[in-house]
């Protein structure tokens, strides 16, 4: 399998993660993100997080802390649209995007899947799309009730570290979802252990993102 490599040539890779809901981000590309600031040294991130307020705003930022320890740079933007209703607020939310794509032109935008059933997730997806016009999307999964997991193009095959940090920082950054059945150790392990075993990743973990469209080579 030809392994592609994501890093710029002569700059820092710059990279932006936009999750809908505190723990988003972690659960679709927490092990990516870990294991890409260990192999990317300089890497400049930027992590948004459009509905976070009160004690989910205070986990939040402590887990971008802990997710992006390794990083040079790191801007943190928390947001607080009520969860479960971004479409009702569509405006406000473009208006959201703009911004963060005026602070800067990212190598890598990581966010949720077009087809994503969550109405909040998939508007984020959308908002994505129709701000970053000329980057490279890649769209992470988040395990759900609704079962929509699809059959992602792209995987990220994590180290054992990555993988293993992910599901504690989980655990333990999150305390106010540890009541929720299904956010257990087992739901993550599961997922990356899935996506692990479709592209033979040597720790047998990785995460899986839709790579809707890629652009090779510069043309000219
Ligand atoms: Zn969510």
């Amino acid at each position: 399998m030809l392994s592609l490599d994501i890093a710029p040539r002569g700059r820092p890779l710059r990279l932006l993660c936009v999750g809908a809901h505190c723990d988003d981000l972690e659960i679709g590309c927490g092990g990516t993100v870990l294991d890409w600031l260990a192999r990317y040294p300089g890497a400049e991130v930027t992590w948004a997080v459009m509905s976070a307020s009160g004690t989910r705003a205070v986990e939040a930022r402590r887990s971008a802390a802990a997710f992006l320890r390794r990083a040079a740079s790191r801007a943190v933007a928390l947001h607080d649209f009520p969860d479960g209703h971004f479409p009702a607020r569509f405006s406000e939310l473009k208006a959201a995007f703009a911004a963060l794509a005026r602070a800067g032109s990212p190598d890598v935008v990581l966010t949720h899947r077009l087809e994503d059933r969550h109405q909040d997730h998939r508007l984020v997806a959308e908002l994505a799309w129709q701000t970053f016009r000329d980057h490279l999307i890649l769209e992470f999964e988040i395990p759900k009730y609704e079962g929509d997991l699809g059959n992602p193009n792209l995987y990220v095959p994590l180290t054992p570290s990555a993988a293993r940090r992910k599901v504690a920082n989980l655990m333990r950054l999150f305390p106010t979802q540890r009541s929720k059945d299904w956010f257990r150790p087992e739901t993550f392990e599961a997922t990356m252990h899935l996506r692990g075993l479709e592209c033979r990743a040597p720790s047998g973990f990785a995460e899986a993102f839709q790579a809707r469209k890629l652009v090779f080579g510069g043309g000219g």
